[in-house]
């Protein structure tokens, strides 16, 4: 498809992915599994996506296809097995309860990731903000909580299948802006979703101007956490309202803001089309950055080569790569996590060859309970093989930066599991964090980095 020919946004759910023209190039068993594992997890594409980023002679194995579309290993043999008989059967009643059943077996709410760290404002619970970190405020506009294609892997799949409560995200801007004008202490606004740039220029504006007025000028930094780059850079391009969107950008830019993109890239592929790059383009002529994030995943980028491409060609684009995480505790985590060491690994393979102007990026990092704990080496000390880890950010800012190790474990796929190198019965911040995390097992995922 040409850059030149505007596209309208088409998207596919389990109900109508049959009428895509692509639909018949899949294989009967890779259907049957779309057809069952989106019972439980969220299933969405669209026409730009089929047409542009997927290798249709590379199917299953593609990354954007694994990233895409369910497959039959995201589950449970059995439970595959029992959802697969109950649609058969045409049992619709036990159906739902098994659905139940297996969404509840895959970790659905990670510590509490919905409702952890609401703020207060005069003993009222804010809605829609999260505030974790002392100069960083979440927001989630209520307009903004879903995706112009929904990722395999995604951590917040409970609240596309309607087994979360939405109710957490704000109308509007109202109760952010008074939270902020307490809170002086707060740089940074990061707005997430889902994808708040589903949403139309119109809705998004209402959100932003606010966070403009002369009274938050201690709010230095907008971000914008987007998929939209990769599943439908068209939103920056051709969109009806493309332009008026950039225009937006330029008002907060040209207010003294400093607008940040952080842009999900999961692969390189997202990067190759022409309109793909046209999007970043034309987002940093705003003035606005972009900034290129993913974890690693097994299936999709568990290899040195793709971030390396990611890297250089975002970097030539005008993008900066910001993080490397890993894939955290819930849904179909079993089928994309890695060992630590692992990511380690493909982490720094990569780092190793890309330009200086690359490494800006950090990883592999995990968003765990008291904080980001980036994995920074598996050296060898006094004769013990270790992680060596530090905060990246934290509750405590006291701890950011401050070395710590860990009992190397080449199985090891998550900070909980992760026990003090050196006999230490415990970790250094389990005594100076805020009282959150008294052990280990205690650091559940919980920080909110999405779209
Ligand atoms: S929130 Fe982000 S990771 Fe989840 S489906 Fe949307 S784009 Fe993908």
């Amino acid at each position: 498809m040409a850059d030149s020919s505007p596209a309208r946004y088409k998207p596919y759910n389990r109900s109508s992915i049959q009428r895509a023209p692509q639909w018949e190039r899949i294989p009967a068993e890779l259907r049957e599994a779309v057809d069952v594992v989106s019972h439980v997890l969220p299933f969405r594409t669209n026409q730009y996506v089929l047409d542009e980023l997927i290798d249709w002679n590379a199917i299953p194995d593609d990354p954007i296809f694994r990233l895409n579309f369910p497959h039959r290993s995201m589950l449970d043999p059995d439970d595959y097995a029992t959802l697969r008989d109950l649609l058969r059967s045409g049992d619709k009643q036990q159906l739902a309860k098994q659905i139940h059943v297996v969404r509840s077996r895959m970790n659905p709410h990670p510590a509490g990731q919905m409702t952890h760290n609401v703020p207060r404002l005069d003993g009222e619970a804010v809605p829609g903000i999260q505030h974790k970190y002392a100069e960083t405020v979440l927001f989630f506009p209520s307009a903004g909580q879903t995706c112009h294609a929904y990722c395999t892997f995604c951590f917040r799949w409970p609240q596309f299948v309607g087994e979360d409560d939405l109710h957490f995200a704000a109308r509007d801007a109202a109760g952010l802006v008074a939270y902020l004008k307490r809170h002086p202490e707060v740089t940074d606004v990061l707005i997430t979703g889902g994808d708040p740039m589903i949403m139309r220029t119109a809705t998004l504006e209402r959100y932003l101007e606010p966070l403009l007025d002369a009274e938050l000028d201690h709010v230095q930094n907008i971000r914008i956490g987007t998929k939209a780059v990769g599943y439908w850079p068209q939103r920056f391009v051709s969109d009806p309202d493309a332009d008026d969107l950039l225009r937006l950008f330029e008002r907060i830019v040209s207010a003294g803001k400093h607008l940040a993109l952080m842009g999900h890239y999961n692969h390189p592929a997202e990067l190759r089309p022409a309109i793909a790059q046209s999007a970043l383009r034309r987002i940093t002529a705003t003035g606005a950055v972009v900034r290129m994030q993913s974890p690693v995943l097994r299936h999709i980028n568990d290899d040195p080569a793709a971030w390396r491409e990611l890297w250089t060609q975002g970097v030539k684009l005008g993008a900066i790569p910001y993080y490397m995480f890993v894939e955290r505790d819930t849904g179909a985590r079993a089928y994309f996590e890695l060992p630590l060491a692992e990511a380690y690994d493909i982490f720094r393979t990569a780092y190793g060859a890309v330009s200086g102007l690359s490494r800006t990026v950090r990883g592999p990092s995990m968003s765990a309970f008291p904080g980001k704990v980036l994995i920074d080496g598996t050296p060898t000390i006094r004769g013990e093989k270790v992680f060596a880890l530090q905060f990246l950010q934290a509750r405590s800012g006291g701890v950011v930066r401050r070395p710590f190790y860990a009992r190397f474990d080449p199985e090891a796929t998550w900070f909980d599991q992760l026990v003090p190198a050196f006999g230490e019965p415990g970790f250094f911040f389990e005594d100076v964090a805020d009282g959150t995390a008294k052990s280990p097992s205690a650091g559940r995922s919980l920080d909110l980095v999405g779209a």
